[in-house]
């Protein structure tokens, strides 16, 4: 039986681990795919693809994308085996890229109004290869001793109603779903507890959704039985993934939450019939 992660994140965009890392350990944990999901980038695919090689570790290529609701709710949504060279998807990509960089700067310049002695070029110096987050943001205020953990940036500082929080640039569920659509993927919603709003469920479904991650390291066994009985009345393929980030958070491991090779094999077919 052949079991995969499906949500796993590299330093191209939040994780510490590098594609290389990602593989090395999916090896000694003898996992046999891997779905690399980074946040609003296909940046580590190909090089985790050139390691998998050399172990048969299968990859499934994706991404994480953050939607926002009309009421600024965010919704992750993530997309499999898209074109990567769709040029409308890239263009896209290409305007979140630069939006979150110019955030960068806004943030740190309602970081330093807080007296925080932060330069944007401290939190380029610790950003990988590709997108930036909140998270970079966070481990820079960490790095230079203003806080005492992760947690305490956000809660102090970054974190939705903290004082110097930005939201992400604005695109909707409906634009995502469709975008992942029209690109040849298949959109699947990410940790729908994080929604706090099953009611939702069914609108998405009504844009194109195919799937959803009842498996995921913040669901506890009940919300896996919610989330997996959601997915029969939708028919929605049931995925599942451990939404590893290396060390930037300790606790999610990669592997810890994995599926057969049939919901692969189910993710190939739906991108097919999408073409
Ligand atoms: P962004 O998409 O740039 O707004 O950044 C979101 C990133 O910050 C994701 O990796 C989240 O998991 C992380 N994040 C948000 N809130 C917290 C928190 N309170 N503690 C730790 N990580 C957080
Ligand atoms: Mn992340
Ligand atoms: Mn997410
Ligand atoms: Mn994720």
């Amino acid at each position: 039986m052949k079991y995969a992660d499906l949500h796993v994140h590299t330093y191209y965009s939040d994780s510490t681990f590098s594609p290389k890392q990602v593989i090395d350990i999916a090896h000694e944990k003898g996992i046999d795919v891997i779905g690399i999901t980074d946040h609003d980038c296909f940046g580590g695919i190909d090089e985790a693809c050139a390691c998998a090689k050399e172990y048969n570790i299968e990859i499934v290529p994706g991404i994480e994308i953050s939607a926002i609701t009309d009421d600024d709710k965010e919704i992750h949504i993530l997309g499999y085996y898209l074109d990567r060279k769709d040029e409308d998807f890239l263009k896209k990509l290409e305007i979140i890229y630069a939006s979150r960089i110019e955030r960068v700067y806004l943030v740190t310049k309602l970081l330093q109004e807080k007296g925080l002695d932060i330069e944007a070029q401290d939190i380029f110096n610790i950003v990988g290869k590709g997108t930036i987050s909140r998270l970079h943001i966070a481990r820079a205020i960490y790095e230079k001793g203003f806080v005492r953990s992760l947690g305490a940036a956000f809660k102090k500082y970054i974190g939705v109603n903290a004082p110097c929080y930005l939201p992400h640039m604005k695109i909707s569920p409906q634009e995502t779903i469709e975008s992942i659509l029209a690109a040849g993927g298949v959109p699947v919603i990410a940790h729908p507890i994080t929604m706090n709003d099953d009611s939702l469920i069914s609108e998405l479904v009504d844009y194109g959704l195919k799937g959803i991650e009842v498996f995921h390291t913040n669901h506890s066994v009940s919300d896996e039985k919610k989330y997996k009985k959601i997915a029969k009345q939708f028919d929605l393929i049931m995925t599942g993934g451990s939404d590893c980030h290396g060390d930037a958070k300790r606790n999610v491991l990669l592997g810890s939450r994995l599926v057969q090779y049939e919901v692969v094999e189910q993710l190939k077919r739906a991108s097919l019939n999408n073409v």
